[in-house]
């Protein structure tokens, strides 16, 4: 057997412990626990440059924790994946003060951020007028509107965000929450994922100076710097990924009970094999002949990990329908990769798969 580094064995023992606490379901339950775990874990250091105070995993490394963790807990990863996508957008950003301010106190778990950023994406995209609107004022910007999404914004110190000028120019900005003018709604109540505390976030004449600023004003801003963490990235289907993993895992422990399960729970487990490898060749930038698009990656995980969960609930018969039980936990939580960080394409896959039994 390999030794393991100190890292490594971390790693494996948060997993073994996120395998055995439950999941939160509600919004009064922000899961303060797990979250001191992550970070005794060091998980805020991975995705952190050394430079910073942080370990710089490989991109393909954090897909690989991202899918793992996930296996054990989606609440967590969906949190730790919002907070690190604001830790990308300051890492990406010219404005090098900004990542020298806030990236060793992000590392160090002695700030928690958050993203409000998918109405410069996959939010509101239809409205005439932008959800956050940008007014210039010399040097300075200031922001008005609503950000429809971020994930513990309740309790997040700092949250990364941004708006659209009259010119169709848009900035993004890291602002601290407790800034005059913004104010976090109450976390909203979902199918799945409560514990997320999700909320809205208004903005009423908040001020942005050059010292917040990280990127823009420029056309599109969110293509800027996006790396592998924007809409339908691969992290979101490492997310997608794992978690359907987990759901089989559980049906896996009921086909050992039920052998007749096993020629349906067999293809699946062999087709999660198969994006895990795609997934893996993706990351490491292989033959794009030979590597599956991010959007088909995506597109596929979402149908993975929304069949599996609905195979084992058939396979659980009545009783996974009982309120609380695992299996109807699982259905509920996989149909929130349908709408979460899904651009137009994989979303049109998804409903064509819905629509005609095909991609
Ligand atoms: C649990 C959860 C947590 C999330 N956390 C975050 C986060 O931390 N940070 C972040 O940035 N994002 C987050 N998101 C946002 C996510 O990535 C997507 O952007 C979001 O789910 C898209 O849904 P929407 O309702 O905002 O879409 P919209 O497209 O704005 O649709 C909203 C409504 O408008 C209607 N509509 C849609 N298109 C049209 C049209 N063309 N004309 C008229 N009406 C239309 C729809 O029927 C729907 O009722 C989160 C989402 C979820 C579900």
């Amino acid at each position: 057997m390999v030794p393991q580094t100190p890292r490594e064995s971390r790693f494996h023992t948060l997993i073994a412990e996120l395998h055995t606490l439950p999941d939160a379901d509600s919004v009064e339950q922000w899961p303060t626990d797990q979250l001191a775990r992550l970070q005794r874990a060091g998980a805020y250091r991975w995705n952190i440059p050394v430079q910073y105070g942080g370990d710089g995993l490989s991109p393909e490394s954090m897909l690989q924790r991202y899918r793992e963790l996930a296996r054990a807990s989606l609440l967590i990863t969906f949190v730790l994946s919002q907070r690190n996508a604001a830790c990308q957008r300051i890492e990406t950003s010219p404005n090098t003060a900004a990542a020298a301010a806030w990236l060793p106190k992000l590392a160090a778990g002695e700030l928690f951020a958050t993203v409000g950023i998918s109405h410069l994406t996959t939010s509101r995209q239809y409205l005439k007028v932008p959800a956050v609107t940008v007014t210039e004022a010399g040097d300075d910007y200031i922001l008005n509107g609503t950000i429809p999404w971020a994930t513990g914004a309740a309790y997040a110190d700092l949250l990364v965000t941004g708006g659209t000028l009259s010119d169709g120019r848009q900035i993004l900005a890291a602002i601290p929450i407790h800034r005059t003018g913004v104010s976090v709604k109450p976390p909203v109540s979902l199918m799945g994922l409560s514990a997320s505390c999700t909320s809205e976030v208004q903005l009423q004449d908040v001020h942005i100076s050059g010292a917040d600023l990280l990127h823009g004003p420029v056309e599109r801003v969110m293509t800027a710097g996006s790396g592998m963490g924007g809409a339908g990235s691969l992290s979101t289907s490492a997310i997608a990924l794992g978690t359907a993993q987990g759901t089989l895992d559980r049906f896996a422990e009921e086909a050992a009970l039920r052998p007749e399960l096993l020629p349906f729970l067999n293809p699946l487990q062999r087709e999660a094999e198969e994006l895990a490898q795609q997934l893996e060749t993706a990351a490491a930038g292989g033959n794009p002949k030979e590597t599956m698009s991010s959007e088909t990656l995506r597109r596929r995980a979402n149908s993975l990990v929304m069949r599996s969960a609905q195979a084992w609930l058939a396979s659980t018969r009545g009783a996974g329908y009982l309120a609380g039980h695992p299996a109807e936990r699982a259905v509920r939580e996989s149909l929130f990769f349908l709408v979460w960080s899904c651009p137009q394409p994989v979303l049109e896959g998804n409903l064509r798969e819905l629509a005609c039994g095909t991609g």
